[in-house]
């Protein structure tokens, strides 16, 4: 067990980390956050901080020589980076985690080898390969970058009237794989953590609306019937389970008008969509991210209010007022000092009484 006291290195140095550190100090730990940004949302909040690159072997030999245990934020860091920490101090989650999770591709291929239903896909190296592609699953899909996409980066929408070779040209990678479009009648997620002993927690699905490719509102909990909750429940349960996790996973799935529920994404970290259990449950997403890599028991999910977290997204921070003003919301600010659109600087949570 590493006890409050030790320190706790966090790879990435945004909102989430941030949010890491703040609920590691509530339970006695320090941080020492690793990034490439000098001001950044978490390292504002921690004396302990490494300022280089994700590849900087030296740097990441110091950075885990002077911390107890490392966790990231952030999964999209160099395939070694983990190892190299690894042979130093316990990474969780683990580099298996990281480097499915950081590959779309590797990511369904998993999900599919232990019988977790996805869309259709397949790989896509050529504009010839996109043609075979969208003949076998449908002229209906999504091309998507193997690597580094994220909120919709590296995407392209594909119908019967799209032209193939400038939609693999958009898609600007070397390679790709095309999805079959899922009709979904919402988007849910679940997270769960899964601690040392393989125990686990997990948080009531929820639901997620987007707007630009970016999560706009998260629904907690979704409204969705029972039978589905408990078979998304039990699909993050196992996803975990198989990957040996410890840490925290967040599952994103689509669910369709029959009520299959479809695997879209993992994210082995806490997840934009769990920022409601700040407020809303008895742990949140981070003090069960700090629990499980930790060692100590998982805390209890439970929620004691409904509620609906809406981010503040580049312009929206101008809304901290109206927030403020309003009773029965919790108002969330990242420090970022520079606004972009499309950036998230901050969210709110209002909170509901809890229907059942
Ligand atoms: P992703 O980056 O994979 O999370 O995708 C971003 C968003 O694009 C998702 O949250 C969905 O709204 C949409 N999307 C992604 N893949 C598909 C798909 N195969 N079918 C329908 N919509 C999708």
């Amino acid at each position: 067990m590493i006890e409050p006291g030790a320190t706790i290195g966090i790879l990435g140095d945004g909102q989430l980390g941030r949010m890491i550190v703040l609920a590691a100090a509530r339970l006695g730990y320090r941080c020492h956050v690793y990034g490439p940004e000098p001001d950044s949302p978490a390292k504002q909040v921690t004396p302990y901080a490494t300022t280089a690159a994700y590849g900087d072997r030296a740097a990441l030999a110091r950075f885990a020589a002077a911390v107890d245990v490392v966790t990231f934020e952030f999964e999209n860091v160099p395939a070694d980076t983990a190892e190299i920490l690894a042979a130093i101090k316990p990474v969780r989650p683990g580099a298996n985690a990281l480097r499915i999770a950081q590959d779309r591709l590797k990511e369904k291929n998993f999900l599919r080898s232990i019988d977790v239903a996805t869309a259709q896909y397949r790989e896509v190296a050529s504009a010839e390969a996109l043609v075979r592609a969208a003949r076998d699953i449908g002229p209906h899909g999504v091309l998507k970058t193997v690597r580094g996409g994220y909120d919709g980066k590296g995407q392209v929408a594909i119908r019967a009237d799209t032209d193939l070779a400038t939609a693999w040209r958009e898609m600007g990678a070397e390679l790709g794989i095309l999805e079959s479009y899922v009709d979904f009648l919402c988007e849910i997620s679940v997270i769960v953590a899964r601690g040392t002993g393989g125990d686990w927690a997990a948080y009531v699905p929820v639901e997620n609306h987007h707007a630009h490719h970016i999560l706009d509102t998260t629904i907690a909990p979704a409204r969705i019937a029972p039978a589905v909750a408990m078979r998304a429940e039990a699909i993050a349960r196992h996803v975990a389970d198989r990957l040996e996790l410890v840490g925290l996973l967040a599952v994103e799935m689509f669910v369709t008008s029959t009520g299959e529920v479809l695997v879209n994404e993992l994210a082995p970290r806490p997840h934009n969509s769990g920022h409601w259990t700040i407020d809303a449950c008895v742990t949140s997403q981070f003090e069960q991210l700090v629990r499980a890599v930790c060692g100590l028991p998982l805390g209890s999910p439970e929620r004691h209010s409904d509620a609906v977290m809406t981010n503040l997204i580049g312009g929206d921070i101008e809304r901290w007022r109206e927030a403020l003003a309003e009773p029965a919301t919790k108002l969330h600010l990242y420090g970022k000092a520079k606004m972009a659109p499309g950036r998230k600087m901050g969210h709110v949570t209002r909170l509901l009484p809890r229907r059942d």
